[in-house]
């Protein structure tokens, strides 16, 4: 495996969520867009504010898989399931970079509800 195109790749995804959650947070403080002095308008706005949070939300939580994943590849233990301890597919990593299970792992967690 080439570790050094895999690093770039997670460092690449790590900015691009750190712009995305910082540009929702930063638009959800209404920085360069005060709230509205017309009520109707100011419940759009918080409305926005929500689907904002959401999107916040779930960039930081991709960030943290993006995070571990790195951590992970410099301890070596990058392509080591953490369920089961094999080897996880290759071309599972290659389409989810910063997954930490195996196929079958992930199969039966998401079974139990987790998300990956
Ligand atoms: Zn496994």
């Amino acid at each position: 495996m080439d570790t050094n195109a895999v690093r770039d790749r997670l460092l690449k995804r790590r900015d691009e969520l750190r712009q995305r959650a910082s540009d929702a947070s930063a638009e959800a403080r209404h920085e360069a867009d005060p709230l509205s002095a017309d009520f109707a308008e100011q419940v759009t706005q918080r409305e926005n504010d929500d689907v904002l949070g959401a999107i916040s939300h779930s960039a930081q939580a991709e960030l943290q898989q993006v995070e571990s994943a790195l951590r992970r590849l410099a301890s070596g233990r990058y392509s080591t399931c953490s369920g089961c301890g094999e080897d996880i597919e290759p071309e599972r990593l290659a389409a989810v970079p910063y997954t930490d299970r195996c196929r079958s792992c992930a199969e039966s967690g998401a079974q139990r509800g987790a998300r990956i």
